[in-house]
C-alpha cells in the first residue's frame, strides 16, 4: 500500500488529457504525475493517497521521455493555461487524438472511423482574444495576468506566448497608466474598486484592435489619458470600450458598454465572409484553426445546393451562413439574442438571403419546427461542453435527415450523444479531431452520423 511521501520508481505508460503522466506502482496502482511525459523514467515522491489511485511529485527523472521539451514559458504551471508546454507539439496531439478516441470508443461505445487531428500550423500566438483579470497581491503589488490553475490567485504576465505581441503593448500600456495615475483596482473579497478586467481582442485578417476596460462603475479616472496613449502607441487600434460590471460574480462581463473610441466594434473574415464583433459576440479564438475545422464540417454536410440545412447552437452563425450559398435555404437557432441580432447582421453584410435565424433553446426550436413540419436535410450541431441530449436527438431523429454534422469541444459529451444517436437511427461515419487550442487541455472534433436506410421509428 503507498503511502504519503513514500519515494517510488515510476515509468510513465500513458497521459491524462489534463496534462498529467501515469504510471503503474508496484502494486498496481495508478499514480497521475504532472508534468511528465510518456516513455519518463522517474524518481517519484507521493503526495496524496486515494483509494484507487495516488498522485506523485517529481523527484528525479532517471531517464527522460523522448518527447520531452523544455518549457519556453516562465510561468508554465504557474498560470492556469497551458498543461502541454514539456512534451512536442507531435506529442502533444497524439494524446488529443487518444483522448478523442478513447471517449468514443468507452463512453459511446462506438466504433468508427477516425482521421488524423487537425493539427496547428504554429503553437503559439494563435489566440485572438485575451480576458485578464488585474488585482493587486498581498504585498499590494498590481497583478495584470492569468489565474492559477484552480484559483483565483492572478499570475502577473506580460507577454503571453498563446497571444499576439501587441497584446503585450496593451496589458504594458494599461500597468503604466494603472500605476501612474493610481487606479483603483477591483479585489473580489471585498468587492471594491474599479478595474476588474483588461478585455483586448484582434481581428487577424484586418489587424483592427478592440481593447475593452470592465469596470467596476461606469469608467475610469482619467480614462481620455489611456484612450490617448493607447492611441499613440497602437496604429492599428480600432475602439476601446468600457464595459460596466458592479456585481460580486465570476462572470466577467456586465450587461452594458460605454463606447469611449472609435464604433464599439472591430470586424474579421472567417472562410471569405466578412464579420462583426462586438466585445459580447462570440468569435472563434483560433482563427485558422477554426477555418479548417469548418471546412471538414462543410465537407461532412456535402451540400449540393438543394438542401435545407438546419444550424443549431449557431453562435453568431458562422457556420452555418460559411454555407449558406451552397444550400437552398439556412435555418439557426441560438440562445443569446445578441448573438441571434450579429447572425442577422452578419448574413446582411454578406449579401446572404436565404438564412433565417431563431431565438430560443435549441432542443425547444427544434421540437417546434418539426411540429410545423420544417424537415432539414442536413443538421449541425455545436453545442457548448454540456452537449445536446437525448431528447433533442430524439427529435432529430422524428426530422429525418440524412446527415448530421456534430461539432464538439468535449468529447465526453460527444461521445454520449453519439450513443444515443446510435439508439435513434444514426451510425457515425467519421471523427475528426482539431486542435484548436494548442497547449491547453482542451479538444474540440466534429463527427459525421448519416441516416442508417432500415431504420424505421
Ligand atoms: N456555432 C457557433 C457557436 C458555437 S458555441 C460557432 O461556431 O461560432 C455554442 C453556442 O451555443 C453559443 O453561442 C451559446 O450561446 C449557444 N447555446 C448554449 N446553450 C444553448 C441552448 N440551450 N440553445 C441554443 N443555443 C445555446
Amino acid at each position: 500500500m503507498l503511502k504519503k511521501n513514500d519515494i517510488i520508481s515510476l515509468q510513465i505508460t500513458s497521459a491524462t488529457a489534463e496534462g498529467s503522466g501515469v504510471g503503474r506502482a508496484e502494486d498496481g496502482t495508478a499514480v497521475f504525475v504532472p508534468l511528465s511525459a510518456v516513455g519518463d523514467e522517474l524518481r517519484v515522491r507521493i503526495v496524496k493517497v486515494k483509494k484507487t489511485y495516488a498522485f506523485g511529485r517529481i523527484e528525479e527523472i532517471v531517464a527522460p521521455s523522448e518527447a520531452r521539451i523544455e518549457p519556453d514559458c516562465p510561468l508554465f504551471r504557474q498560470c492556469g493555461g497551458c498543461v502541454w508546454r514539456h512534451i512536442t507539439y507531435a506529442e502533444e496531439c497524439r494524446v488529443k487524438e487518444q483522448k478523442v478516441r478513447d471517449a468514443v470508443e468507452r463512453i459511446g461505445g462506438i466504433q468508427t472511423a477516425f482521421q488524423p487531428i487537425l493539427a496547428c500550423d504554429t503553437t503559439d500566438r494563435y489566440r485572438n482574444k485575451a480576458q485578464l483579470p488585474v488585482g493587486r497581491d498581498k504585498d499590494g503589488r498590481l497583478q495584470i495576468g492569468f489565474y492559477a490553475f484552480h484559483s483565483h490567485r492572478i499570475i502577473d504576465c506580460k507577454d503571453c506566448a498563446l497571444q499576439p505581441k501587441q497584446f503585450a503593448e496593451v496589458i504594458r500600456v494599461t500597468r503604466d497608466f494603472v500605476n501612474d495615475y493610481d487606479i483603483s483596482v477591483y479585489d473580489e473579497a471585498t468587492g471594491k474598486g474599479r478595474l476588474r478586467h483588461l478585455y483586448i481582442r484582434l481581428g487577424e485578417v484586418t489587424n483592427e484592435l478592440m481593447v475593452c476596460y470592465v469596470v467596476n462603475g461606469n469608467g475610469l479616472k482619467h480614462e481620455d489619458i489611456l484612450v490617448q496613449t493607447l492611441r499613440e502607441t497602437l496604429p492599428n487600434l480600432k475602439t476601446v470600450v468600457f464595459n460596466s460590471n458592479r456585481e460580486n460574480t465570476n462572470v466577467i462581463l456586465g450587461k452594458k458598454n460605454r463606447i469611449a473610441y472609435g464604433n464599439g466594434c472591430i470586424e474579421d473574415v472567417l472562410c471569405g465572409l466578412t464579420f462583426k464583433i462586438s466585445p459580447f459576440s462570440f468569435w472563434q479564438v483560433n482563427r485558422t484553426q477554426a477555418e479548417k475545422l469548418y471546412a471538414k464540417a462543410r465537407e461532412y454536410a456535402a451540400l449540393s445546393g438543394d438542401e435545407l440545412l438546419l444550424d443549431l447552437y449557431c453562435g453568431t452563425g458562422t457556420i452555418g451562413l460559411t454555407m449558406a450559398r451552397d444550400c437552398r435555404s439556412l435555418v439557426g437557432v441560438e440562445i443569446i439574442p445578441d448573438a441571434v441580432r450579429d447572425a442577422e447582421e452578419n448574413a446582411a453584410r454578406n449579401g446572404i438571403r436565404n438564412a433565417r435565424f431563431i431565438c430560443a433553446d435549441a432542443p425547444e426550436a427544434a421540437e417546434r419546427l418539426r411540429k410545423e413540419g420544417l424537415s432539414p436535410n442536413v443538421v449541425i450541431l455545436d453545442p457548448p461542453r454540456k452537449g445536446c441530449g437525448e431528447e433533442l436527438v430524439k427529435t432529430i431523429r422524428q426530422m429525418e435527415p440524412q446527415r448530421v454534422v456534430y461539432v464538439s469541444c468535449d468529447p465526453a459529451t460527444l461521445a454520449r450523444d453519439l450513443k444515443y444517436f446510435s439508439e435513434n437511427g444514426y451510425v457515425t461515419c467519421e471523427v475528426t479531431p482539431c486542435d484548436m487550442f494548442s497547449r491547453t487541455a482542451h479538444v474540440e472534433s466534429v463527427a459525421l452520423l448519416k441516416r442508417t436506410k432500415n431504420y424505421t421509428i
